[in-house]
């Protein structure tokens, strides 16, 4: 869990190593945007103006996307649960599927820190490499390093709509912080360290060990 702009794919990938299998809601939403369908049309829509896309259209793609998955490494989710009702479906999954969840983590960015990271984050959209202009510019200006397209700004991470996402993440994503530590299973790290070391800590946290493929 975490504010947008927290870091929570980057970290997900740095955790590859794991060998746990990672699915992040904001992917199969950018997924379903690109084929156009019905629901990728309906959460465009929803994400255009900053707002949480409905918990129903969430639960039906983290569902549809479970069914029937198995993972002996386990699962690394990345920003689901996103809501009080999100989380409460997901503990019903676990329990059908006789598994348990064994930690959350929460990244915790300030709001200036956020709209400073956001509205200078460019995406390459062919790969999906992510650029920050003040931190990690490509090396040609506006063009991916890897395969030379365009960069664009994700709709959503104009300053406005930043603030927006921000509120309603502190309204109805960080609320959920309270059910995870009741449960035991709460660690919160700051979003402000670099992403190795952070990394390295919660490898040292959970006492992980990465894993031959
Ligand atoms: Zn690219």
């Amino acid at each position: 869990m975490g504010s947008p702009g927290a870091g929570k794919g980057t970290l997900a990938a740095n955790l590859r190593t794991l060998n746990a299998e990672h699915v992040s809601s904001g992917d199969l939403f950018r997924r379903e945007m690109k084929r156009n369908t019905p629901v990728g049309i309906a959460i465009r829509k929803t994400m255009k103006r900053g707002e949480l896309v409905p918990d129903h259209l969430t639960l039906g793609l983290m569902r549809k996307w479970f069914w029937g998955r198995k993972s002996a490494r386990g699962f690394i989710l990345d920003g689901f649960p996103r809501t009080r009702i999100q989380a409460v479906c997901f503990d019903e999954w676990m329990e059908t599927r006789g598994e348990v969840l064994t930690a959350c983590v929460l990244l915790e960015l300030s709001e200036s820190e956020t709209v400073k990271r956001l509205s200078q984050r460019r995406i390459c959209p062919k790969d999906g490499t992510v650029y920050h202009l003040a931190h990690n510019p490509p090396r040609c200006e506006g063009r991916c390093d890897s395969c030379g397209s365009t960069l664009v700004q994700r709709e959503d991470d104009i300053e406005e709509v930043i603030r927006r996402r921000y509120a309603i993440y502190e309204r109805l994503t960080r609320p959920l912080a309270d059910h995870y530590a009741n449960l035991g299973l709460l660690s919160v790290f700051s979003a402000e360290i670099p992403q190795e070391e952070l990394t390295a800590r919660i490898f040292e946290t959970f006492n992980l060990a990465p894993v031959p493929r």
